[in-house]
Formats: structure tokens, C-alpha cells, sequence
């Protein structure tokens, strides 16, 4: 597996890549890696035939307030875990290859109609810190097949939108949720928890799994839903952000379910906050 801290390294590594007539993947993550990121790039090999991750903590997505800082690190570790899953490259630029001196003037924005809920209500600017990162992670390896994950569901029809409305030229997958075996959703934050928080985490998963069983029970009042989710997180010491059942495309809350509809929540255990999604009928 080779390693890449720097644009024209990348260049140089997918232009031999497709001199050689390969399919190039790329699996954009923030590292720290767990079974969901590699569930990914077990996507990304099966839809191509040469894949790449990068590894990159976009300090553009991050609120002022937001955990940046502190977001844990293991570059060691990644590598070895990318590697055992047959990885060709990963690249793990410093901020300043990414954002030259704090010289990006412009921008990806998302409408404020995708926007304007769930994660994106609640951390102003996420999307546009997402969604331009990724377009010039777009840029750099120009790559035919990109994989993300349904955990972040704003995040990945977002960037089915952008590569939608703006022309590029990839396919954009979209992996299910790797969870622990309690429930879970795996996710890089998970490590901040204490063992009572980590305990009070699996409402979250709860919540959305009996949204989901209520749904096949055949209720479909999307009242009736948010209600069964809410109850389910109403547990001491977790603080709900959002608890919805939402239309797939727009995000809208539903009046009535249906299958496709999604079931999302976000909440904090102390100082971490933590998402979980389903799909209603999946
Ligand atoms: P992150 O490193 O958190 O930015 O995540 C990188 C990619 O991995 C994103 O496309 C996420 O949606 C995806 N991902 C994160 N957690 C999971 C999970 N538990 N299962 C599947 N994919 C995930």
C-alpha cells in the first residue's frame, strides 16, 4: 500500500492507475478508522479495481464550538487496518496542502431547502465545510466510483445532489450502517464515551429500531413515528438534538410514512453527540 501526503503524489499515483486501464475508487473518511470505513472500502474494491482512501480531518466542516481539537488521531493504526483490507493509497494530507495559507475563496453550498434540517440545523456551515472538501477530494483523484456511508444520511444525499447537479463525472455509492453487536452505530466518536454514557448511546439505536418495528407493525402516522422515537431516547442524561421521520429526497418531515421513509436522530451523552438512522420498510 503506498501513502500519499501531497496533491501531486496523488496525481501521479491515478494517472499510472489508469495508464494501466483500472477503475479508480475513492473512500473519503476522517480516519480513526472502525468496521464501517472498512465496510467501505470493501464497496469501493468490489465496484473497482483500484481504491483509495484519504484520511483527512476537515477542519472546514467543524463549528467554532465543535470538537475539532480534539478529534481522535491514529494515523498507525489506520494505515495498517487500510492495508489489511487491500487499501492501494492512502492519503493523509496536512490542513495546509488542503487549504494553502487559509486561501479558499470559494466554496460548495448546499441549498438552504436540503439544508436547513437535521444535522444541518444544527451545526451551521457543516455542509459547506462537506461538501467542499469532497468536491476537491473530487478534484484531486478524479476518481470513477465514490463510496460514503447511510450513517451520514444528510451528508450522503448531499453528495448525490452536488455530484448530480454540478455534472462530475463519478458514481456515488452509499454503504448501510455497521453497528456494534448491542446495536451501536459505529463511529470514530464513539472513544469519547464513558462506560454510563456508552450505556445510554444504545437509545439512540433503539429509538430508530423501534421506528422501524412500529412501521412494519403498520403504523405509518408520521406522529405516531417521531413519537415512538422520542419515547424510546427519553432516557436520563441523553439530550436529544432532533428525533424524525423524513421524507428521503427533501428531508421533509413526513405525514405518513412509507417504505423508503427514514427515521433519524442525534443526540449528546455528555459532550459527545452522537447520529443513528433507519429506513422504514428496508
Ligand atoms: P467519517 O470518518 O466519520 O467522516 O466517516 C467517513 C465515511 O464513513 C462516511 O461516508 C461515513 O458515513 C462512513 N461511516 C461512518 N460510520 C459508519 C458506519 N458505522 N457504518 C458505515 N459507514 C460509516
Amino acid at each position: 500500500m503506498r501513502t500519499a501526503t501531497t496533491k501531486a503524489e496523488v496525481r501521479a499515483a491515478v494517472a499510472e492507475a489508469r495508464r494501466a486501464g483500472k477503475r479508480i475508487a475513492l473512500v473519503p473518511t476522517m480516519g480513526y478508522l472502525h468496521e464501517g470505513h472498512l465496510s467501505l472500502l470493501d464497496r469501493a474494491r468490489a465496484g473497482a479495481d483500484w481504491v483509495a482512501m484519504s484520511i483527512f480531518v476537515n477542519p472546514l466542516q467543524f463549528g467554532p464550538t465543535e470538537d475539532l481539537s480534539r478529534y481522535p488521531r491514529d494515523l498507525e493504526r489506520d494505515l495498517r487496518l487500510a492495508g489489511g483490507r487491500g487499501t492501494d493509497l492512502v492519503f493523509t494530507p496536512p490542513v495546509e496542502e488542503m487549504y494553502s495559507a487559509g486561501e479558499q475563496k470559494v466554496f460548495v453550498l448546499p441549498d438552504a431547502s436540503l439544508e436547513d434540517h437535521l444535522d444541518g440545523a444544527s451545526r451551521p456551515g457543516h455542509f459547506r465545510g462537506v461538501l467542499t472538501v469532497v468536491a476537491k477530494l473530487f478534484g484531486i483523484f478524479a476518481p470513477d466510483l465514490a463510496v460514503f456511508g447511510q450513517k451520514d444520511l444528510q451528508q450522503a444525499l448531499l453528495i448525490r445532489r452536488m455530484v448530480a447537479d454540478l455534472d462530475m463525472p463519478l458514481e456515488i455509492d452509499v454503504a448501510p450502517i455497521v453497528r456494534e453487536s448491542d446495536g451501536l452505530a459505529m463511529s470514530s466518536r464513539n472513544v469519547y464515551l464513558s462506560a454510563e454514557e456508552r450505556a445510554r448511546a444504545l437509545a439512540l439505536s433503539r429509538a430508530v429500531e423501534a421506528c422501524r418495528a412500529r412501521f412494519a407493525a403498520g403504523e405509518t402516522d408520521g406522529d405516531a413515528l417521531r413519537a415512538v422515537v422520542r419515547s424510546a431516547l427519553d432516557v436520563p442524561g441523553v439530550e436529544v438534538d432532533y428525533a424524525e421521520v423524513v421524507d428521503p429526497a427533501t428531508l421533509d418531515a413526513v405525514k405518513v410514512a412509507a417504505p423508503g421513509s427514514v427515521c433519524a436522530v442525534a443526540a449528546r451523552m455528555g459532550r459527545t453527540r452522537l447520529i443513528d438512522n433507519a429506513i422504514l420498510g428496508a
